[in-house]
């Protein structure tokens, strides 16, 4: 498979395991793939209809899909987050990053599972 058709079916199949395991229609509205500047690289899964609500009951089993999704993608999953847009109940993404060490320093320097407004941990890997 190329990477967009890995892409396509990796997006079908997370939405799909959203949906039902919410039992309401979320959707992916788009899955990137990303390298920055600084050296991170990773996945963005854009979704909407996903709240707040759902990612605190259902954490442990979107975790998991995520993870998976990642590692379907040869992505490393030892940093997963949503990112929240404050002052609403919307998710507006589920992303999984591996960091460069610059940005790994800033995250290891927070605590809790909401180091900002907008992002909320899933899964932290401290490195050694
Ligand atoms: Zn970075």
């Amino acid at each position: 498979m190329t990477i967009t058709e890995i892409l396509a079916k990796n997006r079908g199949d997370l939405e799909n395991n959203l949906r039902s395991l919410l039992a309401k229609p979320v959707f992916i509205i788009e899955m990137d793939v990303f390298a920055l500047p600084c050296g991170c690289k990773g996945v963005t899964v854009n979704t909407r209809g996903l709240q707040y609500d759902d990612l605190e009951i259902f954490e442990e089993h979107i975790n998991g899909y995520l993870k998976k999704t990642s590692e379907n993608l040869e992505i490393e999953s030892s940093f997963l987050f949503a990112r929240l847009v404050p002052g609403t109940a919307e998710i507006a993404s589920l992303n999984s990053r591996v960091l460069c060490n610059r940005c790994y320093m800033d995250f290891s320097r927070g605590s809790g599972k909401k180091p900002r407004p907008d992002i909320y941990i899933l899964n932290f890997e401290r490195r050694e």
